[in-house]
């Protein structure tokens, strides 16, 4: 089976340096392989997302030259249409017993965590999977909205990151029971992104460090649901000098100054050099760098932007 790969943006605003980087490494990914790509719009969040802003994000990937064989704003391919199918991996899941309703507010829940985890998120402590029956009703009563939790194994899950190499976490001790459901009734981010790259048939998920962490708990719900887990490759994040991640406020990185700035060829020159393709930042296209792609020129760890 070929490669197929996916870019799953959130457009909450407009993509940054680093969003673009992951981008293209995701393009450059599946495209050096011969492969496909999908463009999903991950637009779970429907307050802090627009299709307009999806429609923006298109644009500007078309003007780096980067382009996807399938999805984009069609209904199958933005998350916030696709409750159907994230309802019936819900419901498997909780016919094998792993869904628990959780009725902790957010500081109940810092209260009932474990000790955090090195990158600052907490570990929930499975307060609520201990609740009894009554204790359950008493809550429903007093009119408490519970999230749903997926119940994790004392079971290490290890990965070989396609860029950082080994991975491994305890489910149990370093990630603890993880939401799935949210008591507004949105399924979340980690139910939603294994279903669809399952569904979308997406086997190679190339995107940003932050979320190596993800991939473990993400890895462990393919099996569970019946699917081969995807290879994952964790591109380096961009940090400002002072040693922040860009972020999408930073609004003198983002696309719109970017553009401003830019013409096409110079910027991928420019996430060409940050990628380790290219000795220098210098003009050239996403077509060009297709044949000089490879992981083992890809940065291990953070990469430092400084634009005078
Ligand atoms: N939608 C996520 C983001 O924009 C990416 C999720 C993923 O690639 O798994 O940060």
């Amino acid at each position: 089976m070929g490669v197929k790969g996916r870019f799953a943006p959130t457009p909450s605003g407009r993509m940054h340096l680093g969003n673009l980087l992951a981008a293209l490494l995701a393009w450059l990914d599946a495209r050096a392989a011969g492969g496909e790509l999908v463009l999903r719009i991950e637009d779970l969040d429907t307050q802090r997302t627009s299709p307009d802003l999806a429609r923006q994000l298109m644009d500007d990937l078309r003007w780096l030259g980067l382009d996807w064989d399938e999805g984009g704003l069609e209904p199958d391919y933005m998350q916030s249409r696709r409750a159907a199918y994230y309802e019936e991996a819900f419901r498997i899941l909780e016919g094998r017993g792993l869904i628990y309703p959780c009725y902790c507010t957010r500081s109940e829940r810092m209260a009932a965590s474990a000790p955090h985890r090195d990158d600052g998120a907490v570990v929930y402590s499975g307060k609520c999977f201990h609740l009894t029956a009554a204790e359950r009703s008493e809550l429903e009563r007093q009119g408490r909205r519970p999230a749903w939790r997926v119940r994790c194994p004392d079971q290490t899950v290890a990965l070989e990151d396609g860029n950082c190499g080994p991975y491994a976490e305890n489910l149990a001790r370093d990630c603890g029971d993880f939401i799935v459901r949210r008591s507004d009734g949105v399924f979340a981010y980690q139910l939603a992104v294994v279903v669809d790259d399952a569904l979308m048939g997406v086997n190679h998920v190339v995107r940003g460090w932050d979320l190596l962490c993800s991939a473990p708990r993400q890895a462990w719900l393919h099996r569970v649901l019946g699917y081969e887990p995807p290879r994952f490759f964790h591109t380096p994040l961009l940090l400002a000098p002072d040693g922040r991640r860009l972020a999408k406020r930073d609004h003198d990185l983002d696309m719109g100054a970017l553009r401003q700035r830019y013409g096409p060829e110079e910027l991928t020159g420019l996430l060409a050099f940050y990628a380790g393709l290219m000795d220098r930042p210098e003009k050239v296209t996403a077509r060009e760098l297709v044949r000089q792609f490879s992981w083992a020129k890809v940065p291990k760890n953070d990469v430092i932007v400084c634009l005078s």
